[in-house]
């Protein structure tokens, strides 16, 4: 399996993960991004490429070690991929194309309209002036949500707008960027959905997941939902639809809103692994990153690999963040998880930082409640080690 050489622009955790789950098949990895990067820290096999993944020249070096390109982030130079994929011929997943497409969130939503898959109502900011948002907030109604369309993550691109009164406050903290904005959306729960593309086009779907937010930031998954099977399913429909519409192969995490008449809507599509599927390493018979790599390589993805490890298994994943009052203190938490049977911790070798994802604790179990009590005791909610 070691004939191809996967370079990949990120260096950060889901990049550490990649190359994981690459070494294991003898797949050579090569990092483009900032010396000492999670990535690159558990990669010695290779000589990376210190720079940016926004950098055409850094880009064209990392393709001249490479047989195909990959990315970790959606934020990277397009145009350079792009020149360095003609100029090399060398095959970059996902598309170019499709990242341009992802990476603004607004043109991403034109194109699921245009493809017919349901999404929140959606006006692009014409100006960043107090008139044009008067506009939108009468056209959308209050609260309404102000996103930037670009360079957005873990919400700090997001701004609710909750009165007309609130309009000068969202055009200060979101500056200058570029904006658009989103009608309210009153979900009951917010679903996700792993789904890999073969370079055929033949899409899998892993299971249909739970994910709780706290402050913006993903805070735990439920694998599987606690929905019922056929809006599962319905889910998963919809994931898979919305990563046809995009050509090209590998990997999409796919956000969704389930509203109260159960109608479920797209939030946003990222073309790389994703946190909600962080489960799949421990629950799941091929992982996510895995299967990235077998897609991008031209690998086999049997049917069923995408599968829950055992038709009771159940997942819990819970993000490690960064402690807001003592550094490191988030160490208690994934101190608690060694205890703790059928839990894993994964580390990610970034500096902790307030609200800064620096791991994650996968718990599985044969129930959903078992899982819980577990999760209760890594929290610090109950004081007994479950069995
Ligand atoms: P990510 O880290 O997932 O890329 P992001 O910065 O791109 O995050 P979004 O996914 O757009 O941000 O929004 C973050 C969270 O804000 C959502 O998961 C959801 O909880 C809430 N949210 C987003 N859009 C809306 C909306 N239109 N109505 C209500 N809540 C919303
Ligand atoms: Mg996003
Ligand atoms: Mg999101």
């Amino acid at each position: 399996m070691d004939s191809k050489t996967v370079g990949i622009l990120g260096g950060g955790q889901l990049g550490r993960m990649l190359v994981e789950a690459a070494h294991r098949l003898n797949v050579k990895t090569v990092i483009l991004d900032a010396a000492g990067s999670p990535a690159k820290q558990i990669n010695a096999l290779d000589e990376h490429i210190d720079g940016s993944f926004k950098d055409a020249d850094s880009i064209a070096k990392l393709a001249k070690k490479c047989d195909v390109l990959t990315v970790e982030i959606e934020h990277v130079d397009v145009s350079a991929l792009e020149l360095v994929s003609k100029a090399s011929s060398i095959p970059v997943y996902p598309l170019p194309e499709t990242i341009r497409l992802i990476q603004d969130k607004y043109t991403q939503k034109e194109h699921l309209m245009d493809h017919g898959v349901a999404v929140v109502e959606s006006v692009a900011v014409k100006e960043n002036t107090a008139e044009c948002l008067q506009e939108i907030g009468a056209s959308l109604g209050y609260p309404f949500m102000l996103k930037a369309r670009t360079m957005a993550y873990d919400g700090r691109g997001n701004y609710v707008v909750k009165s007309a009164e609130g309009i000068q406050e969202a055009l200060t903290f979101l500056d200058n960027r570029s904006l658009y904005a989103e009608k309210w959306c009153p979900f009951t729960k917010e679903l996700a959905v792993m789904v890999v593309r073969t370079v055929e086009g033949e899409v899998f779907a892993y299971p249909t997941v739970e994910t709780i937010h706290q402050d913006n930031i993903c805070h735990l998954v439920y694998a599987p939902a606690r929905i019922s099977d056929s809006l599962r399913e319905k889910a998963s429909l919809l994931a898979q639809n919305a990563v046809k519409s995009f050509p090209g192969c590998g990997i999409f995490g796919v956000e969704m809103f389930l509203l109260p008449n159960h109608e479920l809507l797209v939030n946003e599509i990222a073309p790389r692994p994703h946190n909600s599927g962080h489960y799949t390493i421990d629950a799941c018979v091929t992982n996510q990153f895995e299967a990235h790599i077998r897609a991008v390589t031209g690998l086999p993805m049997p049917k069923n690999f995408a599968k829950l490890s055992t038709t009771n298994t159940n997942a819990i994943m819970l993000n490690i963040i960064g402690d807001s009052n003592t550094h490191n203190g988030e160490l208690a938490i994934c101190r608690r998880a060694l205890e703790t049977p059928n839990a894993s911790v994964y580390l990610y070798g970034k500096e902790s930082k307030p609200k800064r994802k620096v791991g994650h604790v996968n718990i599985v179990g044969s129930s959903m409640e078992e899982a819980e009590a577990k999760l209760a005791y890594i929290l610090g909610e109950s004081a007994s080690i479950p069995e």
